[in-house]
């Protein structure tokens, strides 16, 4: 039997036993004799791709885990954007509405824990988590999102995802007009410019270095009035993430409300590459039009294989949820 239970007596005993503050560890926990159970499907990541996931499974009666450590990609941002009906709302809570709507779903269990390995036994899978606790299942889902790596650059780290960000879409619109800087190079900076020169054009490019961009994408800045600075950038210099300025080798520093920049990245979970998952070029999680992988009965949805938005994060999950009820009433329907 499942057992899935409010932590209202025993969280602070269980928060104890995990790690974790009691304050986290709310919705739902599962008891020791959850440990022999096999879970129709085990969603890894718990923020809006995984929960999306979760409720068109819950919806259709499977027996779901969802393990999620807390820290997905957008945490540091005060507002988030472009995702309809909760525009301007804060990351966090757009997140615990829908949990607490997916865990509704009676068969929808919620476990607070960071998933470390997952081996296979035939067609089952075992997960270990962190704290030692194992789960089986039949099908896996990994919503497990991406890391942003920051440069070595001091203030970068502290203004990200408050006034240094990746995506005009999410942010651009709240510092349209503004002193805007674009921090890169070549390709990717050629495509901010025309992007965000839409938003405002008081925009300067910032290269770090030598200058790459051909001599048609040389020409067609130059014509759009946007300034290239090939500068090495020392720091970013700001108040509480709110950045003022950037400072350059040379010592001069260049007065700004918003930069623009796209750290690399890299998948927030290893898992799916300890069993064989493909990557695709650009490092995301290589999936069918069913969200599954290479590795049969190991799908993905969300940012680790997809373009990055919430709104694209909570229609993969939902695709993912759906394709993976469905293969699972294929093979109980052809068994009889
Ligand atoms: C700074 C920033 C600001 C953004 N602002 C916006 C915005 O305004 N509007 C918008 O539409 N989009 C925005 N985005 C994009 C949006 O946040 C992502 O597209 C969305 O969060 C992706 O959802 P996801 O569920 O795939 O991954 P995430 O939200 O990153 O969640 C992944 C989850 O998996 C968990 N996880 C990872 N590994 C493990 C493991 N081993 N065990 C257990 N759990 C694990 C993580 O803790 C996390 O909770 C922003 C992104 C960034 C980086």
């Amino acid at each position: 039997m499942i057992t899935r239970r409010k932590f209202i007596t025993k969280s602070s005993l269980l928060a104890s036993a995990l790690t974790i503050p009691s304050t986290l560890m709310s919705f739902t926990a599962l008891d020791k004799e959850s440990e022999n159970q096999i879970f129709d499907v085990i969603i890894i990541g718990g923020s809006y791709a995984g929960l999306s996931a979760a409720m068109a499974l819950g919806r259709s009666l499977r027996k779901v885990l969802l393990v999620d450590s807390g820290l997905p990609c957008n945490r540091q941002t005060p507002h988030s954007h472009n995702f309809i009906t909760q525009d301007g709302e804060k990351p966090k809570n757009i997140a615990n509405k829908a949990k607490a709507q997916v865990l509704n779903y009676q068969t929808v269990s919620f476990y607070e824990d960071i998933a470390s390995k997952v081996t296979r036994s035939g067609k089952v899978f075992q997960l270990t988590t962190q704290t030692g606790r194992t789960f089986l299942t039949g099908k896996i889902l990994f919503a497990t999102g991406l890391r942003d790596l920051m440069p070595p650059i001091p203030g970068f780290s502290d203004c990200w995802a408050i006034s240094i960000l990746h995506c005009p879409y999410c942010h651009g619109y709240e510092v349209k007009n503004e002193k805007t800087g674009i921090l890169g190079n070549g390709n990717l900076a050629f495509h901010y410019a025309q992007l965000v020169s839409n938003l405002s054009n008081r925009l300067t490019i910032f290269t770090d270095g030598k200058a790459t961009f051909s001599e048609e994408q040389h020409q067609l800045i130059h014509r759009n009035k946007i300034r290239i600075v090939e500068q090495k950038v020392l720091a970013i210099q700001h108040q509480q993430g709110k950045l003022s300025g950037i400072l350059l080798k040379d010592g001069s520093i260049h007065q700004l409300n918003a930069l623009y920049a796209r750290p690399p990245f890299e998948q927030h979970c290893k898992i799916p590459l300890e069993l064989g998952c493909e990557l695709t070029e650009q490092g995301l999680l290589k999936i069918d039009n069913l969200q599954q992988t290479n590795i049969p009965g190991i799908y993905a949805c969300g940012d680790n294989s997809a373009f990055r938005s919430i709104a694209t994060a909570v229609s993969a999950g939902s695709q993912a949820g759906a394709a993976i009820n469905m293969a699972l009433s294929t093979e109980k329907f052809n068994l009889k």
